[in-house]
């Protein structure tokens, strides 16, 4: 079954360019909660560890150099078909080759400066929202409209 979260990044370049209010309509405009949300500033480590499956590709240092430029947006976003409706609505990975009005379209300069992450499967979407977040900061409304302070 689809898992109901997926878990974002709102990369450099696109918070220098004061995109983080529009990109954050698009999100909820298509239908996505916003359970947690925060800015942070990675460190050359945790940009690392969170892009270590790229560890071999030639665009790895560059990537990381790119991620450490400047404080990013996190936020855990929920929704029946979380992952690979997020994956649709962010676009291709390089923007020449997103559709238009998708977010990567919209807002990214670069490949490499893409605007927006979003997770590729429901287990990194966990594996993801767990790193940057603790229990406190998220919140996910169930089908009962309860808030609660911990992921299922
Ligand atoms: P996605 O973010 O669409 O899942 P990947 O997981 O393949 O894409 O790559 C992770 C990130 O690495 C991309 O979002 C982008 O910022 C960067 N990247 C990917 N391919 C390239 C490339 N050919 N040149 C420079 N940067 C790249
Ligand atoms: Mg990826």
């Amino acid at each position: 079954m689809a898992g109901r979260i997926t878990f974002t990044i709102i990369k450099p370049g696109a918070v220098q360019n004061e995109h983080i209010g529009p990109i954050l309509s698009k999100i909820t405009d298509a239908g996505f909660h916003i359970a947690g949300i925060k800015m942070v500033q990675l460190s050359r480590n945790e940009a690392r560890q969170f892009y270590c499956i790229h560890e071999e590709k030639s665009f790895f240092e560059e990537l990381i150099e790119f991620m450490v430029s400047g404080p990013i947006v996190v936020a855990i976003l929920e929704k029946h078909n979380a992952v690979e409706d997020f994956r649709k609505l962010i676009g291709n990975t390089d923007p020449q080759k997103a559709d238009s009005g998708t977010i990567r379209n919209m807002f990214a300069k670069s490949v490499q400066a893409n605007a927006v992450h979003g997770s590729d499967s429901d287990e990194n979407a966990r594996k993801e929202s767990e790193y940057f977040f603790s229990g406190f900061e998220k919140f996910f409304v169930d089908e009962k409209n309860c808030v609660q302070g911990a992921m299922n």
